[in-house]
């Protein structure tokens, strides 16, 4: 099906060329006409899915064609859980709106920077505003911004804004919006408490369950090193230096954590900067941008941080350590395998976590390949460590990852334990 039999004006089928679309994805297919015809949408889709063109397009086209000129009331409220995100759902936004007219104003507020700026560009109205929902509560409190016109409501990754602990905000924020609204709920994995939001916020939503976009093509390799937690770090720097890995995206659970690597590895000339929540905005665009550019060859990041960033065709994601919550691990190695190239997805675990990497698979109903690197074996003085024959695990509902199963490992340097067993 082709972009133009989905009934969006040419301005915006304009954009849609310009952008390199050649055809709409799965969700995009099913949520356009949906928004397009004003329906409340609940939509099971991660980062990698074309989502924001899928909401971003029909609102944007709905928008279009009421004026509000001179003095624009915010009319499409779109809530994401950080920062990165808020900002390149402003830039997809505007990209697709470029050739609107007349034009459509679309706002950026997050937190971590100056209110001040914020609250006077918003003096001038915004079409379009897009939030991380504390700061917007602050602008509210201000008096810098009126939700009262609000015509439809997004909640873009709406588990990570209730893992982030925003579910007081967004209420809050829902109390001040008209009673009659649409709105757009998009979402990577349900919840109980996710399922609680959407009981009296949605009605009668359409609901969009799509694999994700080029999914035959996309692929993911997860492998799991079992090692020693002391040697985490001696692993990781021996496996980007041996296996030349020249883009890695690197996952800790703390920001010390984060930091700490983040120095080992300068210390040994493997460029690397941290992004974490102490980060200042600025350093945090900077580490992004240079990871992009290529001259970061490694980005430590917490799960906080690292959400939203969208960095196309990323090769590989390591798991530092794995993450408390098992979601988590899906949306990590999201990251890796996009756009139809393969991805690896490595996790290094330690003796202490292979009960959480056991729940990890439960979730994604497989097992995950161990392999152990000569030189940094787990050691045998913890408990022993379980293995377990590699099968290709069953891609999760809703997830991007498609796993590839056993693939035999090229490095010569490895023994695939289980097959030694
Ligand atoms: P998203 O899931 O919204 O984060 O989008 C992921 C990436 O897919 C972004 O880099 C978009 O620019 C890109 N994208 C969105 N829609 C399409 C499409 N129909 N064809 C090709 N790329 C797309």
């Amino acid at each position: 099906m082709p972009f133009s039999k989905l009934g969006l004006s040419a301005p915006l089928l304009q954009a849609i060329a310009e952008a390199g679309y050649a055809t709409p994805s799965p969700i995009q297919i099913q949520a356009i006409p949906a928004v397009l015809d004003g329906h409340d949408l609940l939509a099971a889709a991660q980062t990698g899915t074309g989502k924001t063109a899928g909401f971003a397009l029909p609102l944007l086209h709905r928008l279009s064609q009421r004026s509000y000129g001179a003095n624009r009331p915010i009319r499409v409220l779109i809530l994401t859980p950080t920062r990165e995100l808020a900002a390149q759902v402003g830039e997809s936004v505007a990209q697709y709106g470029a050739h609107l007219h007349p034009k459509l104003k679309t706002e950026v507020v997050f937190g971590g920077v100056k209110i001040n700026p914020q609250m006077m560009r918003l003096r001038g109205g915004a079409d379009i505003l897009v939030a991380t929902p504390g700061r917007l509560l602050d602008l509210v409190n201000q008096n810098a911004v009126k939700l009262d016109k609000v015509e439809t409501l997004v909640l873009d990754e709406a588990d990570r804004m209730l893992d982030m602990g925003f579910i007081r905000d967004i209420r809050k924020i829902i109390a001040l919006l008209p009673k009659k609204r649409q709105n757009l709920l998009f979402s990577a994995t349900f919840s109980d408490e996710i399922r609680k939001l959407t009981t009296g916020l949605l009605t009668n939503p359409i609901k969009i369950e799509v694999a994700p976009r080029n999914t035959a093509a996309e692929t993911v390799k997860q492998i799991a090193y079992l090692c020693n937690k002391a040697s985490k770090a001696d692993l990781l720097c021996h496996l980007i230096k041996t296996e030349s890995w020249q883009q890695v995206l690197v996952f800790t659970s703390t920001k010390h954590g984060a930091n700490r690597l983040t120095e080992k590895l300068n210390k040994i000339d493997i460029h690397a900067a941290a992004i974490h929540g102490n980060k200042s905005q600025g350093a945090r665009t900077t580490a992004l941008s240079g990871f992009k550019a290529g001259t970061i060859r490694v980005l430590v990041a917490t799960d906080v941080a690292a959400r939203g960033i969208d960095i196309a065709l990323l090769p590989y994601v390591v798991n530092y350590e794995l993450p408390r919550a098992p979601a988590d691990y899906v949306h990590r190695i999201g990251r890796t395998g996009r756009a139809g190239e393969e991805g690896q997805a490595i996790s290094l675990v330690s003796h202490d976590e292979v009960g959480a990497l056991r729940v990890i698979e439960k979730l994604m109903g497989g097992v995950i390949q161990r392999d152990q690197v000569v030189g940094y074996e787990a050691s045998a003085i913890a408990p022993p460590m379980p293995v377990e024959a590699p099968r290709a695990p069953r891609p999760p509902r809703n997830t991007i990852v498609k796993n590839t199963g056993a693939k035999k490992n090229p490095a010569k340097n490895k023994i695939n334990v289980s097959a030694s067993r």
